[in-house]
């Protein structure tokens, strides 16, 4: 690996009380550059911009795809990497299925150490901090031919993380938007995907929703999941996610959680999840929460549903009383060892 270090470290006038998510980045990133069927070494240096021209593959033809994964802080200093195994198979998953070159695992986990090791000192601690990562592979031949690139480059940068504390929030059921198609690219972290999800979800915030509920392509009565994150819905004390797909992003939260939930003795049903169940069990009472899982927040609570022109009012449930909430304890004490890891999460 070759080491630049910053010679102009701006740690020093980072106020970490006062910052928002994703607009400040640690001191140095990591960088490698493929090309002549190859990856490159690997590049720990200062955070800073790269020149592309406009006529870069990436920017015209959109082959890039990217993680999102977090560093936590414990008490006494040490960090932690939570599941990274999860995100480098399925960067590769995306990469592949976007025709670009897979990365080797020891370009992706090694990078991902350095970077985080170099800049410990970033790395918020405290109730709900964390450091969010964000490795990230794209095209950089200087093309305008709509075929593949034949230079890419792999990155990772970093921005510290607030708490996950988010105010629940009121989501619409699409019924003619769609996220993902069938044999499409719904499962990849590709970032046209979420270029895609921008207007239908500019939509839903025109009529006072913060998320749209995404639902399958081509008959909507089907769950698939919600904003950028994987859905779980309960209905009296079972709770509900649908199965992965070629449609749906294969979360690390949503996995973790699915764990967790059997660990608890709560049951987990894996399939589909009906429109028509989940209003169905809001009429009838049984429906008692509905929330979206991510890395970023690793829960968000609805406390509406928008369906077709209804609004469904969910109940306001103690903290005790929901899932979602017990889950996010549970998962949050494992990330920053606060808890025992039965299940070896914890790197
Ligand atoms: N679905 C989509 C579309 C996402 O972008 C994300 C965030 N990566 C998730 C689900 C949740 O995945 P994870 O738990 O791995 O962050």
């Amino acid at each position: 690996m070759i080491i630049q270090k910053s010679t102009q470290p701006r740690i020093g006038s980072f106020d970490p009380e006062s910052y928002s998510f994703g607009d400040h980045f640690i001191d140095h990133m990591i960088v490698c550059e493929y090309q002549d069927g190859k990856w490159g070494e690997v590049k720990l240096m200062p955070y800073g911009p790269l020149s592309f021209s406009p006529a870069n593959m990436a920017f015209n033809y959109g082959q890039a795809c990217f993680e999102g994964m977090k560093a936590y802080k414990d008490k006494d200093g040490e960090v932690y990497l939570f599941r990274p195994e999860k995100n480098f198979e399925r960067i590769n998953k995306s990469a592949a299925r976007l025709a670009m070159p897979e990365i080797p695992k020891e370009v992706f986990i090694d990078g991902l150490k350095a970077l985080v090791d170099v800049d410990r000192a970033w790395i918020p601690y405290g109730e709900g901090k964390s450091l969010y990562i964000r490795p990230l592979i794209f095209a950089t031949e200087e093309a305008l031919k709509a075929r593949v690139s034949h230079k890419y480059m792999f990155a990772i940068v970093a921005s510290p993380a607030k708490s996950y504390y988010t105010a629940p929030v009121s989501v619409k059921i699409s019924d003619y938007y769609s996220r993902a198609a069938s044999g499409g690219v719904g499962f990849a972290k590709a970032a046209g995907n979420y270029a895609a999800s921008f207007y239908p979800t500019k939509l839903a915030n025109q009529e006072g929703y913060e998320q749209v509920i995404w639902t399958d392509d081509t008959t909507h009565e089907n769950f698939e999941e919600s904003g950028t994150m994987n859905v779980f819905v309960r209905i009296g004390d079972t709770i509900y996610t649908p199965k992965t797909s070629e449609k749906i992003l294969d979360g690390v939260t949503r996995d973790s959680f699915i764990n967790l939930a059997k660990r608890r003795g709560i049951e987990v049903v894996i399939g589909d999840v009906k429109v028509k169940d989940v209003v169905d069990a809001y009429r009838n009472e049984t429906l008692k929460e509905v929330w979206g899982v991510g890395t970023a927040v690793v829960t968000s609570v609805f406390e509406a549903i928008g369906y077709k022109d209804e609004k469904l009012i969910l109940p306001k449930l103690e903290f005790e009383d929901s899932y979602a909430l017990t889950l996010q304890r549970d998962l949050v004490a494992i990330q920053t060892n606060q808890a025992e890891d039965p299940f070896g999460w914890r790197v």
